[in-house]
């Protein structure tokens, strides 16, 4: 039977069934069937940690039976929705890629789990991530490594690597993921899918395990740009529950579809560009600058002079707050604990061996950098980098500059082994951390290959700006797939299902 549904958008799915077109069920049946295919041989993709098809039947037959008695139509209306296996779900585990977590069931959903079902949509299954959201290849998950769909013996990016591939390899057309450092925008470049990244605040952390909550925030994957926005519109606004959400409006997305970027200014940051960047990355974003130009922005060369602060402060800081994240896995609050210690020593140093290495590295980074004799020089220190880095964008948006256009990642999607240096690892994450630690909003979008391999080109703009950069990329994406098209009939990097 042909699946009309598999590899379509999210855009188109939920209007179809909003009008009764196309079964909600007849949708998730076809993620189901992609997702086996993709995980059977002798290379698995490995996207989810736990599946939960029949659950999300079980839902689609609900929402059916809604929208049959004439209910308003809904924004995600039997949209297969794949979700960070670190976000709190009642009826699948949470494991946050640890062994920890191996048998956690949340008593409850997260805030954005919550909002998912308001819309409509159908969460059907938690994806793999590095372990506690730390790293940038998903090789840290406790569970095995996630393949990337364009080539499985790359590595699909992380920490969101399991959203960003199930994704990529159309088993779903969208999914959340959580981004702190660069977690959605990093993989999303590796597996050549949109995904954004929004102001800190915009999109609650309730029932997000955290990992270091000044700098955690939810972000969206999809194919198109089109998905991505409305997934994150669904799934954006102030949530009571997360005091670090504040109460505005949500900005309607839908609106800066179909636009143009006639008279904006995209500045080029020059550090963005340093010698040593990969060869094919620099010429897929020459070419998409190209492309912005012709389209009748305006670039303008621009300096952010504390760029090579960002990375270093990002490690200081996120490892600290994971640090004191990290403490309630202690097998009293949570965390499995060893059947009949002898000592609550023994209680404490049984769970706690249960962390692997990454998370155990930054445990004690985090402690190191908080101690007395330390804070002085390096949090204090990382706290003054971060304020530069934030004034940075600050007096750049404030001369006249709309969003920077930049590459998001130094290099494409390297191999499964290839980087066991965690700093050589980090260097991935190199220009997708300085939008963290200023809380902007950030897209990635797929804007060419190097070596066969995809390549994201981020915009960053100033808070709130999600409407902007949504603008700029859905323009630049139209201009992009036209030109593939033209210059071939196969669509670029398309895995078949
Ligand atoms: N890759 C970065 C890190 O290892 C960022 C991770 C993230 O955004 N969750 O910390």
């Amino acid at each position: 039977m042909s699946r009309p549904y598999v590899r379509s958008t999210a855009a188109d799915i939920t209007s179809a069934v909003n009008a009764g077109h196309v079964r909600a069920v007849e949708v998730v049946a076809a993620a189901e069937a992609v997702q086996r295919a993709r995980d059977e041989g002798p290379t698995p993709l490995r996207a989810f940690v736990s599946v939960g098809f029949g659950p999300a039947a079980d839902r689609a037959l609900e929402l059916e039976e809604g929208l049959r008695e004439a209910g308003p139509p809904l924004a995600l209306a039997g949209v297969p929705v794949a979700v960070n296996d670190n976000f709190s779900t009642a009826d699948l585990p949470t494991t946050c890629g640890s062994r920890l977590l191996e048998a956690y069931r949340p008593p409850f959903d997260a805030g954005v789990v919550r909002r998912l079902r308001a819309a409509g949509a159908l969460v059907v299954g938690k994806t793999n991530l590095d372990e506690f959201a730390m790293g940038s290849s998903t090789e840290h998950s406790a569970f095995g490594p996630t393949r990337n769909p364009h080539d499985a013996g790359r590595v699909p990016g992380g920490s969101s690597g399991g959203s960003a591939a199930a994704v990529a390899a159309g088993i779903v057309p969208c999914a959340v993921g959580s981004d702190t450092g660069g977690s959605v925008r990093q993989p999303a470049a590796f597996c050549g899918v949109v995904g954004i990244k929004p102001t800190y605040g915009m999109v609650s952390r309730y029932g997000l395990v955290a990992f270091a909550p000044s700098l955690d925030t939810v972000g969206t994957f999809g194919r198109t740009v089109q998905d991505a926005a409305l997934l994150l519109e669904a799934i954006a606004g102030h949530d009571p529950l997360d005091s670090t959400s504040p109460e505005r409006a949500v900005a309607d997305l839908r609106e800066a579809l179909g636009r143009d970027v006639q008279g904006m200014t995209i500045g080029i940051p020059r550090e963005y560009f340093p010698a040593g960047l990969h060869a094919g990355v620099e010429a897929a974003c020459r070419a998409a600058i190209g492309r912005l130009k012709a389209l009748g922005a305006r670039v303008r060369e621009v300096s952010l002079p504390h760029t090579e602060r960002a990375l270093p402060a990002f490690h200081v800081l996120s490892s600290a707050e994971a640090s004191s994240s990290l403490a309630r896995f202690d097998g009293v609050r949570f965390g499995a604990r060893v059947p009949s210690p002898d000592s609550v020593d023994a209680l404490w140093e049984g769970t706690r061996a249960l962390f692997g290495r990454e998370a155990k590295r930054r445990i004690l980074l985090g402690t190191f950098v908080l101690s007395a004799r330390h804070r002085e020089h390096h949090h204090a220190r990382a706290l003054a980098a971060r304020a530069k880095v934030a004034g940075d964008f600050a007096r750049l948006f404030a001369s006249g500059v709309d969003a920077v256009f930049t590459p998001t990642t130094p290099m494409p999607a390297f191999r499964l082994g290839e980087i066991t240096d965690p700093y050589a690892m980090s260097l991935s994450d190199a220009f997708t951390v300085a939008a963290s630690l200023a809380g902007l909003p950030a897209l990635s979008l797929p804007v060419g290959t190097a070596d066969g391999l995809p390549v994201g080109g981020q915009l960053v703009g100033p808070a709130w700006s999600e409407p902007r950069l949504v603008r700029i990329a859905d323009a630049l994406e139209r201009a992009l797939t036209a030109e593939t098209s033209a210059a071939s009939s196969a669509p670029a990097a398309v895995v078949t299902a």
